[in-house]
């Protein structure tokens, strides 16, 4: 397996004789199998300069795939730019995610209205396919892609390619699940069960390319805008027992120097686990090879349900608020409902439980000014309910600002599915139902 870096940058483009090493565009990373199928994840400004690259080679394969992980602008902007879509040799499929084929469609479309770029979606010479995916797995060529939800204030998926007996992570724009903020033991907890599932999805993998976008020093202040610090994407990878560890999604505010700082930061934190992770970050224009070992682990995807979704529109779903801040509410609920969903929006706990057990809605967001004894008893209360419908339903509880290891595994003890600190974006708490109601959704 082949692998080639053409944008590294995370946020925005940072072109300049500060950036010349590790590069100024934003991500896209391209994968070849040793079969020839052809991979590009991510299409951001990086897609531009494989362009030029593609000029230079002979003839294209005829198919390619494009992996997007979500479309945030330093993910997409070069989508309009990709000149394999201007060829009407070629066929792209495009895989996303999200729940409705014609939201994806409309969110590369904006990007290439009349106001924004003269050339439209619909005007693409080559044979452009859109499809929505979810967790799980799907073939592409010889490649097994696993896609798995990262935490992000978009819907975000990380992809898992197992072929050639070797296996690389894509996993940027991901902000880990449970850091505490102060004291020795700095880092992923690895308490947060969803932290401990990226863990597992980053297993053995022969090559992780992981979002490293800040320190822990810069992290408090850049709380819930979705990324790793270097520090946390070290834990993640040698908790995982992978080989080979790319930081990515650089920061724009970091030259070449900074990033190697980075490196520094990383290699030093290895050293201290005792591990024997290697740790590079990634370079626009650099190639690495995968290759497997006579010993190779059978592939994670292979026992997971499809991660591609129907083209018909999801069933309407009814989400439960329960939020004392009534303005946080109504923002959040205006949101949700442009998602297709229906909402039930209470100030207190009973009112919730109440409104829970006359008609069980998909999910219950609790996010309520009350003890957190009250809050767990109210989760074990639904859990051991005689209805099934309330025992499995998703409970995402907002409490606390620097919830501690106890506290954390406290919550997931009394029936929790997930558990947000405050303050908590709504972006990011709009990601976090989606993910859910996604995950939970009856196949
Ligand atoms: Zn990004
Ligand atoms: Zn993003």
């Amino acid at each position: 397996m082949r692998i080639r870096f053409w944008g590294t940058r995370g946020s925005i483009a940072r072109p300049g004789p500060t950036t010349l090493h590790h590069g100024g565009n934003t991500s896209c990373v391209e994968v070849v199998a040793d079969d020839g199928t052809w991979v590009v994840l991510d299409c951001g400004t990086g897609a531009y300069e494989l362009s030029l690259d593609l000029r230079r080679r002979g003839p294209l394969p005829a198919l390619g795939h494009l992996l997007i992980g979500h479309a945030h602008w330093d993910h997409i902007q070069g989508f309009p730019f990709f000149e394999p879509l201007y060829d009407s040799r070629s066929e792209w499929r495009v895989y996303a995610p999200g729940d409705r084929i014609d939201h994806l469609q409309q969110t590369f479309a904006r990007q290439m209205s009349p106001e924004q770029h003269p050339i439209a979606l619909g005007d693409l010479n080559a044979s452009v396919r859109f499809r929505v995916i979810t967790e799980g797995s799907f073939r592409v060529g010889g490649i097994l892609v696993t896609a798995q939800y990262l935490h992000h204030p978009a819907l975000t998926l990380g992809y898992r390619l197992e072929a050639d007996g070797v296996s690389l992570v894509y996993a940027t724009d991901h902000e880990p699940h449970a850091v505490p903020l102060s004291g020795e033991q700095s880092g992923v907890l690895l308490v947060h069960p969803e932290d401990r599932r990226h863990v597992a999805f980053l297993a053995d993998a022969d090559l992780v390319i992981h979002d490293a976008q800040y320190t822990l020093a810069e992290y408090p202040a850049r709380r819930g805008w979705g990324h790793t610090p270097v520090e946390c994407a070290v834990d993640y990878a040698v908790a995982a027992g992978a080989k080979r560890l790319a930081l990515f999604h650089h920061d724009p505010d970091r030259d070449d120097a900074a990033v190697e700082g980075l490196v520094a930061t990383a290699r030093t934190r290895v050293a201290g686990a005792g591990a024997a992770l290697e740790v590079f970050a990634a370079a626009e224009g650099q190639e690495l090879e995968l290759r497997g070992s006579a010993v190779s682990r059978a592939p994670i995807g292979s026992g997971r349900g499809s991660a591609l979704l129907a083209v018909a529109p999801p069933p309407a779903r009814t989400v439960l608020i329960a939020e004392n801040d009534p303005g946080l509410s109504l923002r959040l609920a205006a949101m949700l409902r442009d998602d297709g969903l229906r909402l039930v929006l209470v100030t207190g706990l009973e009112a919730a439980l109440d409104a829970a057990h006359l008609a069980p809605p998909s999910l219950l967001l609790l996010d309520l000014d009350v003890p957190r004894s009250e809050l767990l008893a109210a989760c074990r209360k639904l859990r051991c309910s005689a209805d099934p419908r309330l025992r499995e339903i998703p409970v995402l509880l907002v409490a606390g600002s620097s919830p501690s290891e106890c506290e954390v595994r406290e919550a997931f003890e009394a029936g929790a599915t997930d558990y947000l600190a405050r303050p908590i974006k709504l972006t990011l708490l709009r990601s976090r139902i989606r993910g859910w109601l996604l995950r939970s959704q009856p196949s």
